[in-house]
């Protein structure tokens, strides 16, 4: 079952009302090849803080499993002091994870990781890698490798056939860093989607216009920006650029609430609504 649909998290919701009666292990994850880690690392705080406010935390045994090497790398060789921030949640919130593993079988009752580790499950929420969709897979003349992501050059038009172009999650992004021996892909997330949209469509009018250069900024030069909601908690994400080299780069915790996530939300709704779409 998905979990990114309405219908998804309505029974998503109706499993955990379920598991409430009979609280047992949970796995909370992403596989080998995701790249939206940041995404599940959010469920699993949010999850955590949904047991302790149905007070079945204590029945619960919670396991976090990555494809990253380090918790905190998010597929981008992580953040100053993600790592540590990262380790010292992973502590306060008593969940047990593993690093650099990917996922070989998941049964009814258990998670069973690329190291041979078995683990016990009732409840469980894996990340798998982001893909493009089936009129990409299609359309073998888009030249796509086996992710089906669109080859495009720094201006987002594709790479040879200049009638197309890519913005957001359809952009092939190549990793920036070697792999180790479990895969993992780079974060796709909203901002650099709305920031490569932008591009495409500045880019489409000079073309039919003919006029001036296009504009070009690669995938990892585009700014970090991004909140990680926590469970009622938060992590600002800011840096002058998504892969290294970074000029500046920080992780801003706040405990007290998710107010810049909430904020964001509003903001980028009014925005939209608007039409105002112009607005950073
Ligand atoms: C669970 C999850 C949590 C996330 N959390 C965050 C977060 O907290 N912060 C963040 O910044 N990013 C987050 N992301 C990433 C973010 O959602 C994406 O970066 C963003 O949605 C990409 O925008 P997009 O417009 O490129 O693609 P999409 O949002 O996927 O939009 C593509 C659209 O095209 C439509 N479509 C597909 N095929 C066709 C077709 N043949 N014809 C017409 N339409 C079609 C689809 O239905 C879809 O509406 C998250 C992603 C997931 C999956």
């Amino acid at each position: 079952m998905y979990i990114g649909t309405p219908t998804g998290a309505m029974s998503t919701r109706a499993k955990l009302e379920e598991f409430k009666k009979k609280p047992g292990p949970i796995v909370i994850g992403a596989t080998q090849g995701a790249g939206c880690m940041g995404a599940a690392y959010e469920f699993l705080f949010n999850l955590e803080k949904w047991l302790r406010d149905q007070k079945i935390r204590k029945k619960v045994e919670l396991h976090w499993v990555t494809p990253e090497p380090y918790l905190g790398h998010f597929g981008i060789d992580g953040m100053p002091l993600g790592e540590a921030m990262l380790t010292k949640f992973m502590d306060m919130f008593n969940i047990t994870y593993h690093t650099g593993v990917g996922v070989n079988e998941v049964t009814a009752t258990s998670v069973i990781l690329s190291d041979g580790t078995v683990i016990d499950s009732e409840f469980k929420m894996l990340m798998p890698p982001f893909t493009g969709v089936d009129f990409i897979e299609n359309s073998p003349g888009l030249n796509c490798p086996a992710n089906q992501f669109i080859p495009t050059l720094p201006t987002y038009r594709h790479e040879t056939l200049t009638n197309v172009w890519a913005a957001g999650l359809a952009v092939n992004v190549a990793p920036p860093l070697e792999q180790g021996e479990v895969p993992f892909s780079v974060p796709k997330t909203g901002y650099p989607s709305d920031v490569t949209g932008k591009i495409v469509a500045n880019n489409v009018i000079k073309t039919i216009k003919g006029t001036g250069k296009l504009e070009e900024k690669a995938w990892g030069e585009i700014p970090g920006l991004c909140v990680m909601d926590a469970g009622e908690k938060e992590v600002i994400i800011v840096s002058n650029s998504l892969f290294k080299p970074r000029v500046f780069a920080l992780m801003i915790p706040n405990v007290i609430f998710d107010f810049f996530k909430v904020f964001l939300e509003k903001y980028f709704m009014w925005k939209i609504r608007r039409g105002l779409s112009y607005l950073p």
